[in-house]
């Protein structure tokens, strides 16, 4: 393959993506006195993005001795990094200086993808993009904590402390790659139950989606936490369309309805079998009320039944939307519906499971650092899903490997072995055949 050919719109390369970071780095204000700063905020920004790019908390302690015994090092070459901060200065600063400016890059990198046309590949029904949000605990201890985090008292007696976030992502139901958006984090004055907190940073990742993708044309898809008045009302305001779960348990009104529906042979059926006699058994109803209330909002409620060759019912499924349902479109929606599952098995199980370990190796501070690490997490993911999207290079050094933590464990020791101009050398490396010895 000819080298820069199959890379990728110009704006969605590695080293443009990197200056933005930059660029969002140079926003967030620092606060310390400036005769006794030796790192700037951009370098220890750039640093910790190079430690989750590439998944290594020792990174930076072997890049510093590249610098002693060849004054040169990959951190530099590679990623930008002028002088290696210690890892110790990295953290302090990043726990002391409030990130916030860096979350804007998600928007950009959005906006790139679309003016590229990248990002076209991700519409799905009529036209609409699918915009997962999930909720998910990312770090807990018992003895590790900071001010942000979220506590709880066991079972046990024991208090246990941990961070929860919503997360947002564009995803498509036959693509592969995830998009993430900003990640809204749950904090201890939303409310003290769960589903409060969760309901309020719902509200505001609804806010925040909008007004940093004024235009997009999107279907939110959530679990049953989502289907509230309050969560619906926030969507319709916001211009978005929805397909949220919902359970008997906490939509009693809802369900009683469908059963009379169901018993008067008025639920919309349709039934799909496939090649091996599995049998998808839809049904549908529109302009059931949520809830019993006055304000409760009137939606179209969808059910999807699954039944093996045997007859037997092995899944079952539930959802509320505002999307007109009917015989032609209904298992397009289930699709979108059923898309949440890939951000749950994909995004964050390769986030906390694959090689994207988090806290437990790269520490977790007293004030910004565990959000910080979070985002810029985020971001290298993000990044990995964009070269996954756009560029062929990448794509090929990575199917040289059947699974991404071996592309990974070869990129670390490559970055620990040898000394490289760019990330495209290290990508021409392992792309390349292997080296013979001299
Ligand atoms: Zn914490």
């Amino acid at each position: 393959m000819g080298r820069g050919a199959g890379r990728g719109p110009k704006q969605l390369r590695f080293r443009n993506l990197l200056d933005s970071l930059g660029e969002a780095a140079r926003e967030v204000p620092d606060l310390r006195q400036a005769t006794k700063v030796s790192y700037s905020l951009e370098q220890c920004y750039r640093s910790a993005f190079a430690l989750f790019f590439v998944q290594d908390p020792s990174l930076l302690e072997f890049q510093r001795r590249f610098q002693q015994q060849l004054q040169q090092n990959n951190l530099s070459t590679v990623f930008d990094v002028e002088t290696i901060p210690s890892d110790t200065q990295l953290r302090d600063v990043l726990d002391s200086h409030d990130y916030t400016p860096i979350t804007t890059v998600y928007k950009q990198w959005v906006q790139r993808l679309q003016r590229s046309k990248e990002l076209e590949r991700f519409r799905f029904l009529n036209g609409s993009y699918l915009i997962t949000l999930d909720g998910s605990e990312y770090f807990n201890s018992e003895a590790v904590h900071c001010e942000k985090c979220l506590s709880r008292v066991k079972s046990n007696g024991r208090r246990e402390y941990h961070h929860q976030v919503l997360q947002a992502a564009i995803v498509h139901p036959e693509r592969r790659e995830v998009l993430p958006l900003a990640p809204e984090f749950i904090r201890v004055q939303d409310g003290s139950e769960k589903q409060d907190c969760e309901a309020a940073a719902g509200v505001r990742a609804i806010e925040t989606i909008r007004s940093n993708h004024r235009q997009i044309e999107a279907v939110l898809v959530a679990d049953a936490l989502f289907a509230t008045t309050k969560l619906i009302q926030t969507a319709a305001k916001q211009r978005f369309r929805y397909i949220f779960g919902v359970k008997p348990g906490s939509h009693k009104t809802l369900f009683e309805d469908v059963r009379g529906f169901r018993s008067a042979g008025m639920l919309d059926c349709l039934t799909v079998t496939d090649s091996v006699g599995r049998r998808y058994c839809y049904e549908w109803a529109c302009e059931l009320p949520l809830f019993a209330t006055a304000d409760a909002p009137v939606v179209t409620y969808v059910e999807l039944s699954i039944f093996d060759a045997s007859g037997k019912r092995t899944r079952h499924f539930s959802w509320i939307t505002d999307l007109a349902v009917d015989e032609h479109n209904v298992a397009q929606v289930v699709r979108a519906a059923r898309a949440r599952w890939k951000i749950e098995n994909e995004n964050f199980n390769t986030l906390k499971n694959h090689g994207y370990h988090l806290e437990h190796n790269f520490g977790h501070g007293k004030q910004y650092l565990s959000e910080a690490f979070f985002v810029l997490n985020t971001l290298a993911f993000f990044m990995h899903q964009i070269f996954a999207l756009v560029d062929e290079l990448y794509q090929s050094a990575r199917g040289g490997f059947s699974a991404r933590r071996e592309f990974w464990n070869a990129v670390r020791a490559a970055l620990r072995l040898m000394l490289f101009s760019s990330w495209d050398h290290v990508l021409e490396r392992i792309d390349g055949p292997p080296l013979a010895a001299p």
